[in-house]
């Protein structure tokens, strides 16, 4: 018998001198047991916000990932309460530690462009309560939620984006008239942006027959897109989508991050600078100035 191995015996069955107190000797165990869990459980580079799953995306005002872990108690009452059933329970996109955690499945739902119910449910804002804000032309948009600042001074709102969850991308194996020259724009039709996040390019291409067709190609604009999922929801393609939502370009975590700070949606650009009539007046620093032409 090696040394390990009668180690391991008198562990497990120690000789009668030296037994000790069973209920000490399983305390100390389930002590271990539990860090070990704990290291385990937090093992996974996703719970330590190192890398992002393409697939976890989180419902509109969630917590970048670490802080959401630690808040979220696994209620389910942002799942009860989404009105589209959008909200599901996580199996492993976030690792063990965030298994039935809430996550979005837009082939099962959306996330509706004016609804801020998870976060008005959720008891310990691991989802926060987001903003609405009417724009001069009557439509309303959901703002990323207030952060803390150095001097206690709330973020002025010009400074706010659009809340985004996601980044939409097409498909072209799949979507139809990238794949078989064929005409469809449902996504087009229901990407609730305004303007659409969604724009149509008119094109002619070769048919089976081979005759040129006129065709219109839709694109996604990055700096528009929310991430909603209305449009991979609508697909006509059931199985699988000719356009996803990944987490790209979520707004609760500035590293996963595509765009450049100048080429971010920001709804307010190209409203008048008249201070009467826009509420945010000249003081918007993202009106004419920097970084190209507003998609706004
Ligand atoms: S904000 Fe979006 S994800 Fe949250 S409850 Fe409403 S529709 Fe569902
Ligand atoms: S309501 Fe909040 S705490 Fe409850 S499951 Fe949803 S995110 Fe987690
Ligand atoms: S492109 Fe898709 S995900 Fe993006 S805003 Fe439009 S409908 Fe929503």
């Amino acid at each position: 018998m090696n040394r390990f191995t009668r180690w391991l015996t008198n562990y497990v069955r120690p000789p009668k001198a030296e037994r000790i107190d069973l209920n000490r000797r399983t305390a100390i165990t389930s002590g271990l047991g539990g860090l070990l869990g704990v290291l385990v459980f937090r093992s996974h580079p996703l719970a330590q916000g190192k890398t992002f799953n393409p697939g976890l995306i989180r419902p509109p005002g969630s917590h970048s990932e670490r802080e959401f872990l630690a808040r979220c108690v696994k209620c389910g009452e942002c799942m009860k309460v989404c009105p589209t059933n959008g909200i599901q329970p996580a199996f492993l996109q976030a690792g063990l530690e965030g298994m039935w955690t809430p996550v979005m499945n837009m082939k099962l739902g959306y996330c509706e462009y004016e609804c801020t119910l998870c976060g008005q449910v959720c008891p310990t804002q691991a989802i926060q309560e987001l903003t609405l804000e009417t724009l001069p032309d009557g439509q309303t948009v959901r703002l990323e939620p207030l952060q803390p600042t150095e001097d206690g001074v709330e973020t002025p709102i010009e400074e706010r984006k659009p809340m985004k969850i996601g980044q939409a991308f097409f498909d072209a194996n799949r979507c139809l008239p990238y794949a078989f020259a064929r005409s469809c724009i449902v996504c087009e039709e229901h990407c609730p942006t305004s303007p659409k996040a969604i724009w149509v390019e008119e094109v002619e291409r070769l048919n089976s027959a081979g005759e040129m067709v006129p065709l219109k190609l839709p694109h996604v604009d990055p700096a528009r897109c929310v991430g909603c999922g209305i449009c991979e929801n609508v697909c006509p393609l059931k199985d699988k989508s000719g356009i996803y939502v990944t987490s790209a370009g979520e707004s609760r975590n500035k590293e996963n991050q595509f765009l450049l700070a100048s080429e971010s949606a920001n709804p307010f650009a190209d409203f008048e600078s008249d201070a009467g009539a826009d509420p945010y007046g000249a003081a918007n620093p993202y009106g004419d100035s920097g970084g190209g032409e507003s998609p706004y």
